[in-house]
């Protein structure tokens, strides 16, 4: 990552290697004024109750798709606020600064809904441009990510996919979606920012990796511009990321590897149910867990030929991250090694991270509020108690609150 980062590679001083402490609250929180913090507790503890989030849920959505302009006032002013920079490009500037004050890195994130129409798909490839113009002339932003399917219908991905022949009108709109991304990825290189490209569901991902691979053989060459997302709840991910290694290093181009675990679980086991194929997903948690790892320090003994993001809130996986970094003596500060958390969770692991010189970044969604609904309930449904206990965040923020006697 940090492509045009100021820092240079070895500019930390022996204070900062201490090793993170993540069970300071009063670094996790520094950011947040007692009202703040006092806002996110509420909004965590009503987030808390699954009862709530799933009618919530269900209710935003009726209410966005009505475009009853109070539940969006309600939303931006309070989940909308915890998980997102801004509306647009410019409103996140502050979040950025911020993030920066405290060594912390932006990335941003265009969270448009996926779309069909050409109009629209053209419109999302401009924003991506404009995000990465933005980042080149801003410092603490090295890279923008993006989801291909906002840039191609899906319908083609899914068609390709499975080998299905596409039409000549979807053959031209194919050829145009391959425009639009290498246009993007062109600039991109030209400026040097790192471009992540987001994983999504199974039934488009092989189309999407074949698309990325050839976008980091041509633009990979020097560094690491263009990363893809490995999802190691899928049980082939590791097998895929090994090999991808394998085919970078014989065809003489740098690998990018984001890794995370995968957002789409519960869809994706219902869809190979209902169709009746075997489930792309890992069968619990635990074969999650122990790939992403593997995954994790595959990419640590090559981190001169990987550029990698550990995008995660386990602690586990971070910690594990933090002593491969030690252990190889690697320099804390070096481009190739990342972690990364969204934006309004995990302040404990980011800062805490960043306070000991990591390079650590945050996701920072962005675009109008109805556009990223589906994006907040996601962040609403992670954050339920999941067996009547409180989540990790809340836990967390009441333990920032005792401290601070508020
Ligand atoms: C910076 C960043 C970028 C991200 N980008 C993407 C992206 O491009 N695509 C994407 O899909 N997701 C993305 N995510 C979300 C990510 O995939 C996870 O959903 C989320 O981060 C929770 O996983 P975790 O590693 O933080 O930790 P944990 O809370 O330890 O893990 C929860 C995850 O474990 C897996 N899991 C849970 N139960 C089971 C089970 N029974 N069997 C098998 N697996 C199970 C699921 O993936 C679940 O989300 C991103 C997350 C971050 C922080």
């Amino acid at each position: 990552m940090i492509p045009n980062s100021e820092i240079k590679e070895g500019d930390q001083t022996d204070g900062s290697l201490a090793y993170p402490d993540f069970t300071d609250t009063e670094i996790a929180f520094q950011n947040k004024t007692n009202r703040e913090l006092k806002e996110t507790y509420r909004l965590f503890k009503l987030m808390n109750n699954n009862l709530l989030v799933d009618t919530g849920s269900l209710l935003s959505k009726i209410a966005l798709r009505l475009r009853l302009p109070f539940v969006e006032t309600v939303m931006k002013h309070t989940i909308f606020k915890q998980f997102c920079g801004g509306e647009n490009l410019m409103d996140c500037q502050s979040v950025i600064d911020h993030l920066y004050s405290h060594n912390t890195l932006a990335i941003l994130d265009y969270g448009a809904e996926s779309k069909s129409a050409e109009e629209d798909l053209n419109d999302a490839a401009k924003e991506l441009v404009k995000a990465i113009d933005f980042a080149a002339s801003n410092n603490s932003v090295p890279v923008v990510s993006c989801k291909l399917t906002a840039l191609v219908e899906n319908n083609q991905l899914i068609k390709k996919q499975n080998k299905h022949p596409l039409t000549a009108h979807e053959k031209k709109r194919y050829k145009a979606f391959l425009k639009r991304i290498n246009k993007a990825c062109a600039r991109a290189h030209k400026l040097g920012v790192g471009v992540f490209i987001d994983a999504e569901e199974s039934w488009m991902q092989d189309a999407m990796d074949d698309v990325v691979r050839d976008l980091m053989k041509k633009y990979n060459r020097d560094r690491v511009i263009v990363y893809n997302t490995y999802q190691m709840y899928r049980h082939d991910k590791l097998e895929q990321l090994r090999a991808d290694y394998f085919m970078a290093h014989s065809e003489g181009y740098k690998l990018g590897a984001k890794l995370v675990r995968g957002a789409y679980m519960e869809k994706e086991r219902e869809r190979a149910k209902d169709l009746g194929y075997p489930s792309p997903i890992q069968p619990d948690k635990a074969s999650t867990d122990r790939d992403y790892n593997e995954g994790l320090k595959f990419c640590l003994d090559r981190y001169e030929e990987i550029g990698f993001c550990n995008a995660t809130h386990n602690l586990e996986s971070v910690k594990l991250m933090v002593d491969e970094i030690i252990a190889k003596d690697i320099p804390r500060d070096h481009r190739h090694v990342n972690f990364c958390q969204l934006q309004g969770m995990s302040d404990y692991i980011t800062f805490n991270l960043s306070e000991a010189g990591f390079n650590t970044a945050k996701y920072v969604v962005y675009g109008p509020v109805k556009d990223v609904i589906e994006y907040l309930i996601r962040r609403a449904e992670e954050n339920t108690a999941v067996t009547g206990e409180m989540s990790r965040e809340l836990k967390l923020i009441t333990t920032e609150k005792k401290r601070r006697g508020i």
